[in-house]
């Protein structure tokens, strides 16, 4: 794993750290290199789950569009019901969602 230069991980909720292991698993089982490049630093939209350390991006511009749509499939597999999972342009976005669960548990 590597983390980009200047990337603030110190207030990632732990929360995040499941999302984060299936993301690592899933780079491994296609032998590539996981690259966080960003966590709660930077700029990033108004309310955005970053500056709750509820988000953090993954680079995916060296990966295929047919090894994204497998992340995309191996992630949601996995912890849909409490994380997003959002590709972007050049990387993933993965937030905490836990608004379905708490429309089964009003
Ligand atoms: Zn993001």
């Amino acid at each position: 794993m590597y983390i980009k230069k200047d990337v603030r991980l110190r207030s990632l909720c732990a929360c995040m750290v499941p999302a984060l292991i299936i993301c690592c698993d899933f780079f491994n089982s296609i032998k590539k290199e996981i690259i966080i490049t960003s966590g709660n630093e930077g700029i990033h939209k108004k309310g955005s789950k970053h500056y709750d350390g509820e988000a953090f991006d993954i680079r995916t511009y060296h990966l295929s569009k047919s090894e994204i749509s497998q992340f995309q499939s191996y992630f949601r597999k996995r912890c849909d019901s409490c994380f997003d999972l959002v590709i972007e342009k050049d990387h993933a976005h993965i937030e905490y969602d836990d608004s379905e669960i708490f429309e089964e548990f009003p």
